[in-house]
């Protein structure tokens, strides 16, 4: 398996769904659909739609520099990148991130700064911890949740992370070649958030359980179904029940970006055009299903057309080269 290839697969996988998805967000699924009848040549006759990613990738990025310079998680570096990340400067920043960085910027401590949000802010941006601590799971789970409780003190926020970055893990190794065991991978990402004492966590186990004796359903129902799944009052859309608009909650934007990525394992091109078409958070559901199927189908595997779409890409390809090169030298 060449690994390498994964690494980069997969945060080019964040930065192509990001950035397909960037212009649909705030949309229903059906008036998405409504734009185009062929998505490819939307994207080739639209360019200038998708001229930029958003802080999904923005803070992904920073994630991954943390992590090289840190040569693993250290808390510091994780703030002055974050804090970095105020000059690039932010693209469609969510309130959880913009509100708790700026106060970490004025050297707030973070067990201040952080805000309370459960938004997918933290999910959003931990796929350089996945594939840095794809050997190290209990490496990996600590530093999913001090990451993330960096800025959304939200347990929601913490499970999202640990999740995701639990499934690239597990995706990383496997040949695209060869179907994996749908059930092994649940059993996986799940037993990442069991025995817990936090009540949340056991409500998204429920809803990861609830996703997968659902996996049959059309994507069109399914999205229905957990557009906002477990968003409590009084943070519902209420106009948006009962359509396709993923809620920017953590656990429902990670419940439909799997959803999305388990049905369409068919290439990369059409998990990403799914995921970045979902309706709703459309950029972050593109970004976290984009990062599970970068690193499952790998950069070979990713249309070279999607690549040059995005803006910087070199760059993206040499931070995470740096990366591997980092876990190559630690693992
Ligand atoms: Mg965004």
């Amino acid at each position: 398996m060449d690994i390498l290839d994964k690494f980069q697969g997969s945060l080019m996988g964040v930065a192509i769904g990001d950035t397909l998805g960037r212009p649909f967000e705030g949309k229903l699924r059906t008036e998405i659909y409504s734009i185009f009848t062929n998505f490819e040549d939307f994207i080739q006759n639209k360019k200038n739609l998708f001229k930029t990613y958003t802080d999904d990738t923005q803070l992904t990025l920073h994630t991954a520099e943390a992590l090289i310079r840190g040569n693993g998680f250290n808390l510091n570096n994780f703030i002055s990148e974050y804090v970095k990340w105020l000059d690039d400067p932010p693209i469609g920043a969510g309130y959880g991130c913009i509100s708790s960085i700026n106060k970490l910027r004025y050297g707030v401590p973070w067990e201040k700064a952080a805000s309370n949000s459960g938004g997918n802010g933290t999910a959003m941006r931990i796929a350089p911890v996945g594939l840095f601590y794809y050997k190290d799971l209990k490496g990996l789970k600590s530093a999913a949740i001090k990451s993330s409780v960096l800025t959304h003190s939200h347990p929601a926020a913490s499970a999202a992370s640990i999740v995701i970055a639990r499934a690239i893990a597990y995706l990383i190794d496997k040949d695209p070649k060869i179907r994996f065991s749908v059930d092994q991978f649940f059993d996986v990402i799940i037993s990442s958030i069991a025995s817990s004492q936090e009540e949340i966590w056991e409500e998204f186990i429920e809803s990861l359980n609830k996703l997968k004796s659902n996996l049959h359903v059309s994507i069109e129902a399914g999205l229905i179904k957990f557009s906002q799944i477990g968003v409590k009052s009084p943070f519902f859309i209420e106009d948006y029940l009962g359509h396709a608009f993923v809620h920017p909650y953590a656990i429902s934007t990670v419940i439909c970006s799997i959803f999305l990525f388990l049905k369409k394992l068919t290439s990369f091109k059409d998990c990403i055009f799914e995921l970045a078409t979902a309706g709703g958070d459309s950029d972050t559901v593109g970004a976290i299903g984009g990062a599970l199927a970068g690193a499952y189908f790998g950069l070979k595997n990713i249309p070279n057309d999607l690549i040059k779409l995005v803006k910087n890409y070199k760059k993206i390809l040499k931070i995470s080269e740096e990366l591997y090169n980092t876990f190559n030298v630690r693992y």
